[in-house]
Formats: C-alpha cells, structure tokens, sequence
C-alpha cells in the first residue's frame, strides 16, 4: 500500500514537472516567434516604423513617423503603440511628445487612433476649425519652450462643420460660434474663386492659413520657424479613406537647420 503510494505520488510529480517544463517551454517559443517578428527589419518596414526618440530629436522623422502611422492605420495595420500600462508608467513623471497637433474638435478625427501613436507621443489643441487664439498659442509655445516638441501639425478635415459654417455664413449664428465663423471668414472668401468644390477648397485654404499664422507669431514660434529649429506643415483628414494627406503648399521650400 504504501510503495503503492509513493508510486503514484512520484507519477503526479513526474507529470506536473512535465506539464510545467512543456508549458514555459511553449511560451518562450510564443515569445521568441513574437521578439522575432516585432524586432525584424522586415516587419519595421512593412510597418512604416520610424525611431520615437529620432522623432524627438528630428520633426523630419516625426514627420516620417506620423505618415507611416498614418499607413498604417488606412491600411488595418494599426500596432496601438505604447498604450499599456508600461507606457503610462513611463511617462508618469514627464513627457516628450514629438508633435503637436493644431487640428478641429470633431469627434471623427480622434488623432491618436488616426496616427496610430500612444500614451506621451502627440501633444494636442483641438477647438472648432481648429482656430487658434491666445490660449492656442501658448498651449503650442509651452509644448515648444518647455517640452522640447520640435514638429506642429495643422490638421483640418474634410466636412469640417465650422468652415461649412463660415462659407454659408448663417444669420445671427448663437452664443459664441461667430469667433469661429469670423476666424475663418477670410479662407472662405478667398474659396469662392476657386475652381473645385467651395467646402474643400475652403477647408485646404483655412489649414493653409492657419500655418501661416503660426509660422509668422512672434515671439517664439516665428524664430523658432525661421532657423529651421521647428518644422509647421498642414495637412487634411480624410473621413472616408482615413487618409491624412500633407498639403503640398506647407511642405515646399521650408528653412533648413542652422549648423
Ligand atoms: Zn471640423
């Protein structure tokens, strides 16, 4: 009875070791097949990866960065990066976004989602045809001066509400929605001897404006523009594609980096 016993008691051992052994074995292999794939030069190109800290450093690779989340996302390949508790923890006692984002309030436009970036990457003001006044450009000049982001981004979108607004000028719009309708009252005008639709052509010329404002706002930005330190483009979401798509006009003869 008892040799009985401790047979069987050295067979449950036997199997539970085993068990245990086949199960880290199988998850070290899960992981290395996981390491591998995440880590491959291959699987960072077919991603459209480009380095969060060269990004920080450099608002041409953040730039590269947001396009290439961008791809990801119109494409189904969105990665959600660092949007686990590793990443708020990370980032619990400061933060280093590499771009700040201008762009409309509209609940379609969630800018995280559409770049496909985390916790502690973009830096973000968002108001109604995302026009600007003092509290914008301090919001913008802090993340500037205090967190070193060197890449802003005016987002507009197609659609948007507020340029609609501001092209079909509403009588006695109510409360406060004028500012935003005079704010974007001189894009609008200037789209009426466009050729093309009157709301898009509206809506580029409003995010063209925009650029420009922030491009020439003294004391900070204008300087910070002009010696190439901080890079200001405008780009366009697209609501039925996703695609985010860089005006031209903002990426053409920008100032280069004093050496
Ligand atoms: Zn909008």
């Amino acid at each position: 009875m008892k040799n009985l016993l401790i047979t069987l008691m050295a067979t449950l051992l036997t199997c539970l070791s085993t068990t245990g052994i086949a199960q880290s074995k199988k998850k070290n292999q899960k992981k290395d097949i996981a390491t591998v794939a995440i880590d491959s030069a291959k699987w960072r190109a077919d991603h459209y990866i480009e380095n969060r800290d060269s990004a920080y450093a450099d608002p041409r690779v953040g730039l590269k960065k947001l396009m290439g989340g961008n791809r990801r996302f119109i494409e189904g390949k969105s990665i959600r990066p660092r949007q686990d508790s590793l990443a708020l923890h990370s980032t619990e006692g400061g933060q280093k976004p590499y771009a700040i984002i201008v762009g409309c309030s509209d609940s379609r436009v969630p800018n995280e989602i559409i770049f496909d970036q985390g916790v502690g990457d973009l830096f973000i003001v968002r108001t109604a045809g995302q026009v600007m006044a003092q509290a914008s450009y301090g919001s913008i000049e802090f993340a500037t001066l205090v967190l070193g982001s060197k890449l802003i981004v005016v987002l507009g979108h197609q659609k948007c509400g507020a340029v609609d607004a501001a092209v079909k000028r509403p009588d006695n719009p109510p409360g406060h929605i004028v500012t935003l309708i005079n704010a974007i009252k001189p894009a609008a005008e200037k789209s009426k001897y466009m050729a093309g639709d009157r709301l898009d052509n509206a809506i580029r010329q409003n995010v063209i404006e925009q650029v420009n404002e922030l491009r020439d706002l003294e004391p900070v930005l204008a300087k910070k523009y002009q010696n190439g330190e901080t890079l200001i483009v405008g780009a366009v979401y697209n609501l039925h594609s996703g695609k985010v798509e860089f005006l031209p006009e903002t990426l053409m003869n920008l100032p280069e980096k004093r050496k």
